[in-house]
Parts: structure tokens; sequence; C-alpha cells
């Protein structure tokens, strides 16, 4: 299967060894048992490397306060990407209307309206105003996972609507935050190396909406802002990240008001891991069945 690469292929691949499972939405499937203990085999060898980091770990749930959605300033870059939560709280009489269109295969979202929530769209964004006030010298350090949401439905299985990102985030003065992200850089492609996977590292770019778009990207990329490391998993020239490193200079810490002890702004940076992409590099790279993987990558992951 390795060099031969085609995202229908992939795809038919993974339902006919049960592990993922249509439910009929582009970008959205279930995920069978073994699909789920390859990604918790993969999970637990990043707590390995990151054991000794001494990071706070933090869960939130899927969901985040519109309010600091809209201070991010992500609908600016992304708007196309953006799952924002509506719910009924309409009267009886709409009600039934709401209920009637429905059965009738009608239109029915004006009867909705916004709630107080959106759809995660990036995994470190509810930690940023946990932040607010003035960080210790040394910076903190966060370790979450969560389901992250994007609209972009696709057949193409590397592209979810809904997948789990495990992140880390760092918060500091400038020289803490860039040193850590080298780090994981480095740390992050051996991970992937010592699982034989065919990986490299990258500068990238954001996917900034519109023909402003163009130009932040640009910008981005000439300031070496994201890295990503990159296996091919559906084409051999546009291989899949599966792992992004995203420093965002003062960005949060203006929004957020987080400053270091000497009173200027605090930088951020972050680092995901795309836990769905990573496992499904491991079945592209080495069949379908864990069992029959290479000793040294079953060994790693402890499978
Ligand atoms: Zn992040």
């Amino acid at each position: 299967m390795a060099g031969n690469y085609s995202p229908e292929e992939l795809y038919q691949g993974l339902v006919r060894h049960k592990l993922i499972i249509p439910v009929g939405v582009p970008g959205a499937f279930g995920r069978g048992a073994e699909f789920e203990r390859v990604l918790s085999a993969f999970n637990n060898a990043v707590t390995g490397l990151a054991r000794d980091d001494g990071a706070e770990v933090m869960t939130f749930p899927p969901i985040l306060d519109r309010q600091v959605f809209e201070k991010s300033e992500f609908l600016d870059s992304f708007p196309q990407l953006a799952g924002s939560v509506f719910s009924f709280s309409g009267t009886d009489a709409q009600h039934k209307e709401l209920s009637a269109r429905v059965h009738e295969g009608k239109a029915w979202g004006d009867l909705q309206s916004m709630t107080a929530v959106v759809l995660s769209p990036a995994a470190c964004y509810p930690v940023y105003p946990s932040f607010t006030g003035t960080v210790p010298d040394e910076g903190r350090l966060v370790d979450m996972q969560n389901w992250v949401f994007r609209h972009e439905p696709s057949m193409e299985p590397t592209r979810m609507q809904a997948f789990r990102v495990r992140e880390f985030v760092r918060v500091g003065s400038p020289e803490v935050v860039i040193e850590w992200r080298n780090m994981w850089l480095k740390r992050g492609l051996e991970l992937l190396l010592s699982l034989d996977l065919p990986a490299r590292s990258d500068v990238a770019s954001d996917p900034f909406f519109g023909r402003g778009g163009r130009m932040l990207a640009a910008s981005q990329r000439e300031q070496k802002l994201k890295f990503e490391v990159l296996v091919p998993v559906i084409s051999e020239e546009k291989p899949t990240a599966v792992c992004s490193f995203n420093y965002h200079q003062d960005h949060f810490g203006k929004i957020f008001d987080i400053k270091t002890r000497d009173g200027s702004l605090a930088q951020t940076a972050c680092l995901g891991f795309g836990m769905e992409r990573v496992v499904m590099a491991l079945f592209k790279t080495h069949g379908f069945i864990p069992s029959e993987w290479p000793k040294s990558v079953r060994e790693r992951l402890a499978l």
C-alpha cells in the first residue's frame, strides 16, 4: 500500500477493516475499537515524552464561550471554518411551526437563535482567558486534549469536521516560548520518525479566508510563525499535517491581558497533534492490521 496514494482507497480500507464507521455526513465518522486503541497508544507515547515538563493538565468541553470566541478574532481570519451553536427558544406556536417545517422538509434555521456558545475551533482557545494576569518568571505550560470542529465537509478521510487534538500551550516571555517551541519541533518530529513514518517539518500557513487572506498567509510564512510536521497519507505531493506549531507572539496576551513580571505582554505558542491524522498515517504506512506492523513500531507504542 505504501507508495500508492488515493483518498478513496484509504477511506474504503479504513471502513472495510472497521477502523472507521460512516455516519452519512462527509467528514464525520465513528471510530472503531482498534482505531481507538492505536489513538490511545500514541497519546500515551506523547504523555511519556512530556512527563517531566511539569504541565498543568486541563480538560475543557468541546464548546467555547462565544464572547471568548468573538474576542479571539477567529472570524476575522477563518469565517468559513467556524461552527456556532443555535437553539430553539420560541413560543408554543413557533414550536408547532418548527415541527411542521421539519416534517415537511422545509428550511427551519430562522426559527433558532444563537446561543452563548460556539463549537471549539481549536483545542487551545478555552485556556487563554485563564492566563489573564501576571504569569510567573518561568511561564506556564498546559496540557490538554479536546474535540475540535472545522466546517470542512469532505470525503477525504484526513479532512474531518470533528477530530481530537492533543495540545500543549506555553505562555511566558518570548525567549521561554520560542525555546519551548523549538524543543517540541525536534521532539515531535523524532517521535513520528521513531514510528517509521516518513515525516518532515516545514514552515506553514493557515487557510485564511478571501483575498486579504493570501497576504496574511504570506506574512505568517515569512515570519515563520507556523510550522507543521507532515506525513504523506493521501498524497505524496501534498503530505498531511499531523502536528502543528503556532507561535502567536502577543496576540492572546493583548486580548486576554496576560503579562510577564516586568509588565510587558506575555507571548504564547501552542503545538497540537491531530490524533486521527497520526492514526491514519500509521494505518496508511504500515497497513490496516496493527499486529502486522514492524516490531519496533509496536514496541514504541506498547501495542
Ligand atoms: Zn492551539
